[in-house]
C-alpha cells in the first residue's frame, strides 16, 4: 500500500499540531512554601490535528492500517 501524505482541500501539504499542556507540581512545607526539591513535571497531550498553513483548516487525525497518519474529516474551516 502506498502512503499518500496528507493533503489539504486547497492541495496544500498538512502539518501536523500537537496540543501539550506543562504541569508543574510542589509539595508545600509547614511554613507554606514550596520545597523545590520536591518539583514533578508532567506533559499531557491532548490532541492532535492535521493543519492547513494555507487555508487555516484543520482535519482529524486517523491512521492507515500501517498505522501511517491520514488525513480524517474536516474539523475546523479556515482561520479562526
Ligand atoms: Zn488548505
Amino acid at each position: 500500500m502506498t502512503y499518500i501524505k496528507p493533503i489539504c482541500d486547497c492541495q496544500n501539504e498538512l502539518i501536523l499540531t500537537v496540543h501539550e499542556t506543562d504541569s508543574m507540581n510542589f509539595h508545600i512545607n509547614k511554613k507554606g512554601n514550596l520545597i523545590k526539591s520536591s518539583v514533578k513535571h508532567f506533559k499531557e497531550t491532548h490532541g492532535t490535528e492535521l493543519a492547513c498553513t494555507q487555508c487555516g483548516n484543520t482535519y482529524v487525525c486517523e491512521f492507515d492500517i500501517e498505522k501511517r497518519l491520514i488525513r480524517g474529516g474536516v474539523d475546523r474551516e479556515g482561520f479562526d
